[in-house]
C-alpha cells in the first residue's frame, strides 16, 4: 500500500508563476513559489533573459533544500521580450531600467505582447494545472481560459488598497469634491478614513486600468494576495464580501522563508556590503538606528535628496539610508564625514529585510510600499510615512489611521503624479526621526501594536495558520479543478 499522503500518490500540480518585470513584484511571487514547492507542487517560473539573475539564486536554493517533507521543484522558464521593437533600448526589460517616464507606455505595450510567446511556453509545458500571474497581466485571463486551466491573480499590495480601489471604482468619490485639499470618505470602507484628491489623483486617473482589473478579477478563478488576516481582519472581511472569486491570503510570504529576500545577490561585493552593514549595526544599541529607504522605483530631485541628508544629520541619531540615487552631485558637502560613525550611507542593494530584522534598528521611514511594509511590521519596527504614489498612500491611512504603528512624515504631500511638487524640509524628517527613535510613549505604544503584529504574522504562516491553511486550500482547489478536468475530458 502506498504510505503518502493523497496529494502526493499523485501527479505533482503544476503552476506556471509569471510575475511582472520588477523586483518589487517578482520577490513576492517568487517567495510564493517556493511556498509551493515547499508544499509539493511543481512550480515554473517565467521570465524574460534580463530579469532571469533575480530569480534564479532563490531557485537554485530551494532546489538543493533537503527532501523533507518534499524535494522542491523549482524551474526557470524565459520568453524574449521585444524591447527595441517597442522604442526602449536593448535589454531594458525591468521597469526600474526604463530611462524616462515618457517611456513608461512602450514597456506596459511590449509587456503585453508577450501573448503570443507565453501561449506557446504555455503548450510546451504541459501538463499545467494553473497560471498565476501578476494582476497587471489582464490578459492572462484569457490565455488561461484558451488552455483551460484556471488562472490567479497575484496582488503584491494588501486588502486595505484592494478594497479602497474597489470603493473608488463603484462610487466614484471624486465626483462630489471641488478642490485638490478637500477631505472626503470612500463610502462602503469599514472606516470613515479621510483622503483628497491630491493623494488620489493616480487611482481616478487610473479607471479605465481599475475596470480591466475588475473584468479580469471576474473571470479568474481567485485572488492570491501577500497579507495576512490577523493585520488587516476588516479588510479581508469587506474583501471576502466583495471580491467576485475566491481569496486566499498566503502572506508574509517573505516570513515564510528561511532566506530572506535581500540575500538574492550573491556578487561578492553585496555580500561585502551586507557584512559590513550587518557589522554596523551590531555595534549599535538595541532600537537605536533609523534605516530609511524608499523601495526600488522611488525618485526624488537633487533638492529632495539634500533636504533629506540634512534632516537625517540634524536628527542626531543613527540612521542608515538607501538613497538609491544617481551620481553624487546632491550631497551636501563634507557629509559623509560629518555624519561618519552615526550614519551609514548604503549604495546599490541593501539586504533590507536583514536590516530591518536587526535589533538595533528601532524605526523605518518608508515610502509605504507593500513589501516594505510587511517587511517593517514583521521586524516589529516603528513607521513614519513618506508615501510617493497612488497605493502607498492608500497603505499610509492603513499604517497611520487604523493600525497606529506609524506617523506621517509631513502632512502636505501630493501624489507625485499631481502638478504640485513638494519639497519636504529637513526638519520635518529630523522630528520623524527624532519621533521614532527617540524614546518616548507614542513610539512605545506604536511598537507594542507593531510587535503584536510581528507575532500574529509569525504564526500565520507556521504550520496551522490562517496563510498555511489558505495555501493548502490554495492547493486542494487547483487539485479539484484537475480532477473535474480530467473527468470532463474522460466524459
Ligand atoms: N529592497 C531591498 N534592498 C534595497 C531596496 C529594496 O532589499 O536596497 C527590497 C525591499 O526589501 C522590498 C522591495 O525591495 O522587498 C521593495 O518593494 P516595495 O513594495 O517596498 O517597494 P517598491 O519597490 O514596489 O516601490
Amino acid at each position: 500500500m502506498d504510505s503518502r499522503a493523497p496529494e502526493q500518490q499523485q501527479q505533482p500540480l503544476h503552476i506556471v508563476f509569471f510575475p511582472f518585470l520588477t523586483r518589487s513584484h517578482m520577490i513576492p511571487m517568487l517567495e510564493t513559489a517556493r511556498i509551493a514547492a515547499e508544499r509539493g507542487v511543481k512550480v515554473t517560473l517565467v521570465t524574460t533573459p534580463a530579469n532571469a539573475h533575480l530569480l534564479q539564486p532563490t531557485i537554485d536554493r530551494a532546489n538543493s533544500r533537503p527532501a523533507f517533507p518534499h524535494q522542491p521543484h523549482m524551474d526557470l522558464r524565459l520568453i524574449p521580450y521585444p524591447s527595441v521593437d517597442f522604442g526602449l533600448p536593448d535589454g531594458c526589460e525591468n521597469l526600474a531600467a526604463v530611462p524616462a517616464p515618457a517611456l513608461a507606455p512602450n514597456f506596459y505595450a511590449a509587456l503585453f505582447s508577450l501573448r503570443g510567446a507565453l501561449d506557446t511556453l504555455l503548450r510546451d509545458l504541459r501538463p499545467v494545472d494553473a497560471l498565476v500571474s501578476d494582476a497587471i497581466h489582464v490578459w492572462t485571463t484569457a490565455l488561461a481560459a484558451e488552455h483551460g486551466i484556471p488562472r490567479l491573480i497575484f496582488q503584491v499590495y494588501g486588502l486595505f488598497s484592494l478594497c479602497v480601489e474597489n470603493e473608488t471604482y463603484l462610487h466614484r468619490p471624486y465626483e462630489s469634491i471641488s478642490s485638490r485639499s478637500e477631505p472626503f470618505s470612500i463610502p462602503g470602507l469599514p472606516h470613515p478614513v479621510q483622503f483628497t484628491r491630491a493623494t488620489m489623483s493616480e487611482a481616478f486617473n487610473s479607471l479605465y486600468m481599475l475596470g480591466l482589473l475588475r473584468e479580469s478579477e471576474l473571470n479568474s478563478y481567485g485572488v492570491i494576495v501577500n497579507s495576512f488576516y490577523a493585520l488587516e481582519p476588516d479588510y479581508a472581511e469587506h474583501y471576502y464580501k466583495v471580491a467576485p472569486r475566491k481569496v486566499f491570503l498566503v502572506g508574509p510570504v517573505g516570513l515564510a522563508g528561511t532566506h530572506p529576500p535581500a540575500a538574492e545577490k550573491k556578487e561578492e561585493k553585496a555580500t561585502a556590503c551586507r557584512d559590513a552593514t550587518l557589522r554596523w549595526l551590531d555595534a549599535r544599541e538595541e532600537d537605536s538606528v533609523v534605516y530609511v529607504s524608499f523601495g526600488t522605483l522611488c525618485e526624488f530631485s537633487e533638492e529632495q535628496l539634500r533636504e533629506l541628508a540634512l534632516g537625517l544629520e540634524a536628527s542626531g541619531h543613527p540612521f542608515v539610508w538607501v538613497p538609491r540615487a544617481e551620481g553624487e552631485k546632491w550631497m551636501p558637502e563634507g557629509y559623509e564625514e560629518r555624519v561618519a560613525g552615526r550614519g551609514l550611507v548604503v549604495r546599490g542593494w541593501a539586504p533590507q529585510a536583514e536590516i530591518l530584522a536587526h535589533r538595533a534598528v528601532g524605526g523605518f521611514v518608508m515610502h509605504c510600499g507593500w513589501n516594505s511594509v510587511l517587511e517593517g511590521v514583521c521586524a516589529g519596527v516603528a513607521l513614519a510615512t513618506w508615501p510617493r504614489r497612488c497605493e502607498q498612500f492608500e497603505t499610509e491611512k492603513l499604517l497611520v489611521d487604523v493600525l497606529k504603528i506609524a506617523t506621517p512624515v509631513w502632512e502636505g504631500f501630493s501624489s507625485v503624479v499631481d502638478e504640485e511638487k513638494v519639497v519636504v524640509p529637513a526638519e520635518a524628517l529630523a522630528k520623524a526621526v527624532k519621533r521614532l527613535v527617540g524614546g518616548g510613549e507614542e513610539v512605545a505604544a506604536m511598537r507594542r501594536r507593531v510587535r503584536e503584529l510581528a507575532a500574529m504574522g509569525r504564526q500565520a504562516v507556521a504550520e496551522g495558520g490562517s496563510s498555511y491553511d489558505d495555501m493548502s486550500c490554495l492547493i486542494q482547489g487547483l487539485m479539484l479543478c484537475r480532477e473535474e478536468r480530467n473527468k470532463s475530458r474522460e466524459g
